[in-house]
């Protein structure tokens, strides 16, 4: 055996299970499909503008272990992640605060907002457990909140109903009563300067990684070459599709060079509303504070996942979460293979979670 672990996959879960086995004398190959490394973490300059090529990444955490760990790869600014909706051609702060609150209702204390909140609460109060997204939405802000910032662009971003999605998906917002529109609830939060790529460089500086490669394209000569297969790819094409494929959302981007030097003044832009096709716009300058005397911004579409796309989200309701299950089962099964990432295990993971269990393997 030429190699101790071939790692499918040069994303976040690849990259620093790469990083972790290498700095503990192990000798790794890792493959990915894709032309560049960091999976959807990705980051490319253009213009001298680091862009998001996957969607708007910002990382945030609460873990101190996690933050100290990619800190000692890159450095990270202190940006902060405040996305402003549009809806109707109206604006408001995200997440739901006190700024909101005022621009919806034109309230000005915690007391007042409070009070408005649980007049548009009163009609749903019958709810006691919300069973999907727009019941826990209407219980936890009431009817304006829902209809204005969330019934139209979780539709868009879901392909469904908001009564079909499951709850936790909103839950991952924060709801409060001052005036701060920091998107996170977590203690550390910044961008790593110079963009995501330079850290996955670091990562893997010490790894041998072969680009253009899909390990499906020989398998079985992959597999040969190490004594261990650390797979992050979907769990469902792995074996075959044998209880059947999982549902993923895609998403697509129309990606434009503007020869301006500001077009929205903010880094996100969510268009709430169900007319406007796209669900934000990004414009990845701000993520850095840059001052390039043009700009790039992607508007970013969302689609249901065919064979052949890019999957982007696990789709975790109880169909697919059942089926993933029966997946799980084979994976418990394995000696030779592990599996990670947000497509192998099928969830809705955030770059740190990532970290996190990639960490928590090797203390084992
Ligand atoms: P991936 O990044 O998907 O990496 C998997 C890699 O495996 C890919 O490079 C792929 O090409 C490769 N691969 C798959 N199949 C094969 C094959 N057959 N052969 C070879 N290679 C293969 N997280 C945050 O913390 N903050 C955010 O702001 C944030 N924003 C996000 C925005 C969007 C639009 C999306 C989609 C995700 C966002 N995330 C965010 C989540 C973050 O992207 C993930 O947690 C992280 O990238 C998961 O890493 P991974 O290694 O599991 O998966
Ligand atoms: N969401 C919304 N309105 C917004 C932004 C988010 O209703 O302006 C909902 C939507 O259902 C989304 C969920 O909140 O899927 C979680 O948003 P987040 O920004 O965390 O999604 P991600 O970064 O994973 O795309």
């Amino acid at each position: 055996m030429e190699y101790d672990y071939l790692i499918v996959g040069a994303g976040l879960f690849g990259a620093v299970f790469a990083h972790e086995a290498t700095k503990r004398g192990k000798i790794c190959l890792v493959i990915d499909k894709r032309d560049h490394i960091g999976g959807n973490c990705y980051t490319e300059t253009i213009e001298g503008i680091n862009v998001h090529k996957y969607g708007p990444h910002i990382f945030h955490t609460n873990n101190k272990e996690v933050w100290d760990y990619v800190n000692a790869l890159v450095e990270f600014n202190r940006y902060t992640y405040s996305p402003v909706a549009n809806y109707k051609g109206k604006l408001f702060n995200l997440p739901f605060n006190m700024n909101t609150f005022y621009q919806l209702w034109g309230v000005k204390t915690p007391e007042e907002a409070k009070a408005k909140i649980d007049e548009q609460r009163k009609e749903f109060s019958y709810i006691n457990e919300p069973k999907n997204l727009e019941e826990q939405a209407l219980v936890l802000g009431g009817r304006d909140i829902y209809e204005k910032l969330i019934k139209g662009y979780t539709e868009k971003q879901w392909g469904r109903p908001a009564a079909e999605i499951p709850a936790f998906i909103i839950k991952r917002l924060p709801f409060r009563f001052t005036f701060d529109n920091n998107y996170f609830n977590d203690r550390y939060q910044g961008i790593p300067i110079g963009g995501y790529t330079k850290l996955f460089d670091k990562l893997l500086e010490r790894c041998e990684v072969r680009l253009n490669t899909n390990y499906f394209n020989s398998q079985s000569e992959l597999d040969a070459l190490a004594a261990k297969v650390v797979y992050t790819g979907p769990i469902d094409l792995f074996y075959n599709y044998q209880f059947g494929a999982l549902d993923y959302r895609s998403l697509w981007f129309e990606h434009e060079l503007l020869n301006i030097d500001n077009y929205q003044g903010n880094a996100g832009v969510n268009y709430t509303e169900a007319q406007v096709p796209y669900t934000r716009i990004v414009e990845h300058k701000h993520f850095e504070y840059g001052v390039q005397p043009k700009t790039f911004i992607s508007r970013e579409y969302s689609k249901e996942w065919q064979r052949g796309d890019e999957p982007y989200y696990p789709i975790n309701d109880d169909r697919n979460n059942k089926r993933y299950n029966k997946y799980k089962e084979l994976v418990e099964k394995e000696s030779k293979y592990i599996f990670g990432g947000r497509l192998a295990e099928y969830k809705y993971y955030d770059m740190h979670h990532i970290i996190e269990n990639v960490l928590k393997l090797f203390k084992k």
